[in-house]
């Protein structure tokens, strides 16, 4: 889970101070020491830790507060407040559009991710319906192009390289020709990465942003290199007009914090995080959302972001919009695949709150695998049935026994499942997702 430290330090301060009997200034004083040490554990600058327990302070007057008031909500929501103001960067200078042909040029250090990053990128935009195409102007790391090629077949997007062409300048003309010719209408390009701010290499990624006049420069960088980013982000964003900022390497950082909030600082838009080695492993980050998920408050549209990042995606039937019991198996089917169970039991509110606490993790996962077992007891009609009603109480009993679950273990997952399932049909993405649910079962 991103940054899981961080949330469990301020989850626990606030949900310590609910528990407390009165909320005085006392009581205010130790959930703020709380949440500052967690802050400062996850590598964010003393200076920022020092200002956002003032602004908290100051927006939480507990003298001024009217009697009745409820105090605790009113802590949670300064909290929640400034932890978003420190991790929001604002929004970046150009966002794709379906259709409409751009090019992104990717800049960084070697050994960031980029080239992970790359193909990252264009998997999901691929599965929102774009049209992506990758071009590899890395010429400088022996093996680039094989990385590029490797990741790109088994994400099934289009790619140009060369093994002979020195010049990185040449190779992303042509490549962003080709692509443009095939309508492709994300065409991202890989430059060169050093291991530092090399003169040749801002030089280098001049000429290739010369040439191909991107629509947007996304700079990579490694998140575990915590407050340093502020340096490095800055020093980017003045020599490669860096429009945006995709942060990697954010699994299991203890410095994830310091990166995020000083990439932040620099006021550049951090558009996507980097929480793994996969393909699947890429969040696009928005403060609120982000801030939500990382307090266990939950995330609805982070958790539709990863469904979507799991979702079979060639030749897929229609689904409409119902969330059947079917789908929400093939979804936990496709996260354990994929290993980010953890990732997902993190973004349903509710279970998030639930597992939150160290170790819980584990118990979370192995809930949803119960779920799964007693799915694996239901007809076909059930796991496709839109009629809630359906479920009557000789189904559940008879999945109970099937499943060797206890029946009210059945009961709480048909619950959890009405519940995302309600949430589902709220949001306007649900048409466009499909899923080849006939064929994965
Ligand atoms: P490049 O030199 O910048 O192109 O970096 P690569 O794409 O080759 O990545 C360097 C290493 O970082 C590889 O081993 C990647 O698998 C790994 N990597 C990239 N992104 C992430 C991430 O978000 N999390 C983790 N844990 N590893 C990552």
């Amino acid at each position: 889970m991103v940054l899981a430290e961080l949330g469990r330090g301020i989850a626990g301060a606030l949900a310590r101070m609910k528990e407390a009997i009165v909320v005085d200034e006392r009581a205010l004083a130790d959930c703020l020491n709380e949440i500052s040490r967690a802050l400062l554990q996850a590598d964010v600058r003393f200076e920022t830790v020092r200002d956002i327990r003032a602004s908290i302070k100051r927006a939480v007057n507990l003298d001024a507060l009217a009697d009745g008031t409820d105090k605790r909500r009113v802590i949670q929501k300064a909290v929640f407040g400034e932890i978003c103001r420190m991790l929001d960067p604002g929004k970046p200078s150009f966002t794709p559009s379906k259709g409409k042909p751009s090019v992104v040029m990717f800049v960084g250090l070697q050994g960031s991710g980029k080239t992970t990053t790359c193909t990252k990128y264009a998997d999901y935009h691929r599965r929102r319906g774009f049209k992506p195409a990758l071009v590899c102007a890395d010429t400088f790391r022996a093996g680039a192009f094989d990385q590029l090629k490797q990741n790109a077949t088994k994400a099934k997007i289009p790619f140009y390289g060369s093994y002979t062409e020195s010049d990185p300048v040449k190779i992303a003309v042509e490549g962003v020709d080709k692509f443009r010719k095939e309508k492709c209408d994300l065409i991202i390009v890989d430059t060169s990465g050093r291991h530092k701010q090399e003169a040749a290499l801002l030089e280098e990624m001049r000429q290739v942003s010369e040439a191909t006049k991107p629509d947007l420069v996304i700079f990579v960088m490694d998140g575990s290199i915590g407050q340093a980013a502020f340096d490095q982000a800055q020093a980017f964003k003045q020599s490669a007009s860096v429009g945006a900022v995709i942060i990697t390497k954010m699994d299991g950082h203890a410095k994830g914090g310091g990166a995020l909030s000083a990439v932040s600082a620099t006021k550049s838009p951090v558009i996507f995080i980097g929480t793994g080695e996969h393909i699947p492993d890429f969040v696009a980050f928005d403060a609120k959302p982000f801030v939500k998920r990382l307090l266990g408050m939950g995330d609805m549209d982070g958790l539709v972001d990863i469904i979507q990042n799991a979702m079979p995606i060639d030749n897929p039937p229609e689904i409409g919009g119902t969330f059947t019991l079917r789908l929400l198996y093939e979804m936990f089917q496709n996260l354990q695949n994929m290993g980010s169970l953890g990732q997902l039991v993190s973004m349903i509110p509710g279970f998030s709150s639930q597992f939150i606490e160290k170790g819980k993790e584990r118990e979370g996962q192995a809930k949803i695998k119960r779920y799964m077992t007693i799915m694996d007891s239901m007809t076909a009609a059930e796991l496709d049935g839109t009629n809630p009603k359906l479920m009557n109480q000789s189904r559940i009993n008879r999945i109970a026994r099937g499943s060797g679950r206890l029946v009210s273990e059945v009961v709480c997952m048909l619950e959890e499942h009405k519940r995302i399932a309600k949430m589902w049909k709220k949001l306007p993405i649900h048409k466009k997702l499909n899923t080849n649910s006939a064929k994965s079962l």
